[in-house]
């Protein structure tokens, strides 16, 4: 059984420990010293990296009660080593961990939500919560964690008899016979937890909730903490000083100011789409026999067919038929009759070239199948 040195402090970097064994493994080697300070993963945090001599610690994993280390490098068993613990990670972890505590204790001890899930990713935590809890609430479980590091709390493990710990009220996912460590923060929280945690709430620094959404009959929330808080936020702000800067928006300003350009875009395109209208309009230019016409019109959609259509009945055609290319032999097209006899001309076009389409008697519209010289011999012979 390893002696595990993060237990007793949570804040030994380094340590001296005896090579117990050392076997090839995949990808390297496992090592077992007789102590640790490397947390082997557990309770949803990351086993530890670092180093051991001047071999490489990529993982950490408890193996019954013995915590193997994976090493790149063979180790001497029986030999002294130094070893290290990449503090800058583990006080990142310890930072979300302790964080995601205050949350899951605030969350029961206001709404009597239960943690039914923990998992720390490489960019943010997620925390399902048993109960529906609104933007409000999860507003105000934020703020109170916030509370928390702002009186600077001690966090402390505890270790309780069986008989001492069914007069304790903790949060615990199962039921836990022997063993039992709790870590309890101030007045906040108390919780069956294996890993490491910093030593006072203030160490922890921000916590906050950067999106939720609804998971099973709860909520699953995505939070950071400590460190990769301040870093989101860096990011973040340096994001919305670019934004700011290209539009021109003051730093409260950037919404209204997207608004704004998404108002202009969309102006923008309907005078676009009007201009199209006209523009089809001033190139069309319709074989009229008698007062019926035909033709076809570069890129235009349903609509501009149909305005284009108006245009030549309100010019005293009787009978438009207009045809704009939509696919490799495809064709969409608009039957105009003031006559009232576009239902007719539809039924001709889907018989003849195979034309999906309806309508009314004065206005129908639909698509065909065919080459230009079939789809214009086809007109022809209808006008
Ligand atoms: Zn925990």
């Amino acid at each position: 059984m390893t002696k595990l040195l993060y237990e007793q402090d949570a804040y030994i970097k380094n340590f001296e420990a005896k090579v117990l064994s050392c076997d090839e493994a995949e990808g390297g080697y496992a090592v077992v010293l007789d102590q640790s300070a490397f947390f082997p993963e557990g309770g949803g945090q990351k086993g530890d990296v670092g180093r051991i001599g001047d071999a490489t610690v990529s993982d950490t994993q408890l193996v019954g009660d013995t915590v193997v280390h994976s090493v790149d490098k063979p180790l001497e068993v029986g030999s002294k080593v130094e070893a290290a613990i990449d503090w800058e990670i583990r006080f990142e972890r310890m930072q979300n961990h302790s964080a995601e505590h205050i949350i899951c204790g605030i969350a029961w001890s206001l709404f009597g939500c239960n943690n039914v899930g923990f998992h720390m990713g490489e960019s943010f935590m997620t925390v399902d919560l048993d109960g529906k809890l609104s933007k409000e609430e999860l507003s105000r479980v934020e703020l109170e964690a916030n509370r928390a590091v702002y009186r600077n709390l001690p966090i402390v493990s505890i270790y309780p008899t069986k008989e001492e710990a069914e007069s304790l009220q903790y949060r615990s996912k199962k039921a836990i016979d022997e063993g039992l460590r709790l870590v309890k923060i101030g007045d906040v929280d108390c919780c069956a937890c294996c890993a490491p945690h910093v030593a006072q709430t203030g160490e922890i620094g921000v916590i906050k909730v950067i999106d939720f959404c609804p998971h099973k009959n709860g909520v699953r929330i995505q939070l950071i903490a400590g460190r990769d808080a301040f870093s989101d936020y860096v990011a973040l702000n340096e994001r919305n000083k670019a934004v700011m800067k290209l539009l021109s928006a003051p730093r409260e300003g950037v919404p209204s100011a997207v608004e704004a350009l998404l108002d202009t875009i969309a102006r923008l395109n309907g005078e676009k789409q009007a201009i199209a209208r006209e523009l089809a309009i001033c190139k069309l230019n319709p074989t009229v026999k008698e007062k019926n016409a035909f033709a076809f019109c570069d890129n235009c959609s349903f609509e501009d067919l149909r305005h284009c259509s108006n245009k030549l009945i309100s010019d005293g055609i009787d009978h438009c038929l207009l045809f704009s290319q939509s696919g490799d032999n495809e064709y969409i097209y608009v039957v105009n009759s003031a006559k009232g006899e576009a239902r007719a001309v539809v039924k001709a076009l889907n018989d003849a070239l195979g034309g999906k389409g309806g309508g009314k008697d004065n206005y129908a519209q639909g698509k065909v199948c065919g080459t230009r010289s079939e789809v214009e011999a086809l007109a022809e012979s209808l006008i």
